[in-house]
C-alpha cells in the first residue's frame, strides 16, 4: 500500500498509543502504508519548529515515510499577528529546509465564530495568495462558513496562477466546480466516513479523478470507526477505503491514484 496524507499537524499528535515516541508513530505510519505526508504548520512561532521536529523525515529513505513541509497562518489563529507577503516569502527561502517547504498555507476564511467576514482575516488571506504566486508554490485552503467568500477572493487574486487545494472539503458541488474551475485540488478528510456526510459522498463520486486527495487533518476530525478519538495520519486509510467503495477502485488503486495526485499538485517526483 502507498498512501499521502495531504493534510496533517504533526506537532499536535496524542503519542500516547506509541509510549510517547515520535519516531515509533512514525514506524507504525510506515507500516500502515502511509510514505508521505504534508505537515501544516500554523503559526510564524511553529515554522521552525515543525521543521525541527520532523527533521529526520524530511528527505527520502527506504524504510521511513517522507514529509514535507507548508508554512501559513491558520484563519482563526492569532487575529493580532499582522502578516505581510514579504515576511513569509522570507521565512521559505530563508529556511534551511526550503526544499522541503512544498505549500503555502493554511489560509482562508472562517466564519464560524465571528459569523461576519473581519477585514484582518481577509487581509492575512490576501497576503498568503500574494506570497504563494510569488514563490510558485500551492495554497491550502481552509473555509468554514464562508465558501462564497473565499471563492471570490482566490478568484480576484489570481490564485489560479499557483493552484491550491481546498483542504478538508466539505462544501456542495457548485463551490467544487468554481475550486475546480481555478485548478485546484478537493482534499477530503474522515468527515467523509461521516453518517451524515450523504451530500459529501456524492460530490466525492462525481469529481474528476485527477483532482482528488486524501488527508486526516490530524489530531482533528478522526475518520468512523474512530470518530471522537485523536486522530493521525495512520487513519487516512479509512477516507481511502471510503472513496474506493464510492468509485468503485480497490484501497491500493485510491492510495496510488492520490497519490499520484498529491505528487503532481506539489511538483514533488512520484518516485520517491
Ligand atoms: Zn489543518
Amino acid at each position: 500500500m502507498n498512501f499521502f496524507d495531504s493534510h496533517c499537524h504533526l506537532d499536535k499528535l496524542d503519542l500516547t498509543p506509541f509510549a510517547g515516541e515520535f519516531d515509533r508513530f512514525m514506524s507504525a505510519a510506515w507500516d500502515a502504508g502511509v510514505r508521505r505526508m504534508l505537515c501544516v504548520a500554523i503559526h510564524p512561532d511553529r515554522w521552525q519548529a515543525m521543521a525541527s521536529l520532523v527533521e529526520p523525515y524530511l528527505k527520502p529513505a527506504a524504510d521511513r515515510p517522507q514529509v514535507w513541509l507548508s508554512y501559513g497562518v491558520h484563519p482563526t489563529d492569532d487575529p493580532e499577528l499582522v502578516l505581510d507577503a514579504d515576511a513569509l516569502i522570507a521565512a521559505v527561502r530563508g529556511s534551511p529546509w526550503q526544499a522541503a517547504v512544498a505549500a503555502i498555507g493554511e489560509t482562508g476564511l472562517d466564519y464560524f465564530r465571528s459569523g461576519v467576514a473581519e477585514a484582518w482575516q481577509h487581509e492575512r488571506f490576501r497576503q498568503h495568495i500574494a506570497a504563494a504566486r510569488i514563490l510558485h508554490k500551492p495554497l491550502i485552503i481552509h473555509t468554514r462558513a464562508a465558501a462564497e467568500d473565499t471563492m471570490a477572493v482566490l478568484e480576484a487574486e489570481g490564485a489560479r496562477d499557483c493552484g491550491g487545494v481546498m483542504h478538508c472539503f466539505v462544501e456542495s458541488w457548485d463551490i467544487a466546480r468554481r475550486a475546480l474551475d481555478l485548478g485546484f485540488y478537493l482534499s477530503f478528510s474522515g468527515i467523509l466516513t461521516y453518517k451524515n456526510a450523504a451530500d459529501l459522498r456524492e460530490v466525492a463520486q462525481k469529481a474528476p479523478a485527477d483532482r482528488l486527495l486524501i488527508e486526516t487533518d490530524a489530531p482533528y476530525l478522526a475518520p468512523a470507526p474512530h470518530r471522537g478519538k485523536p486522530n493521525t495520519p495512520i487513519f487516512v486509510t479509512h477516507t481511502a477505503q471510503m472513496l474506493a467503495d464510492l468509485r468503485g477502485m480497490s484501497l491500493a488503486a485510491v492510495g496510488e491514484l492520490t497519490t499520484q495526485n498529491a505528487c503532481r499538485w506539489l511538483s514533488l517526483p512520484s518516485q520517491p
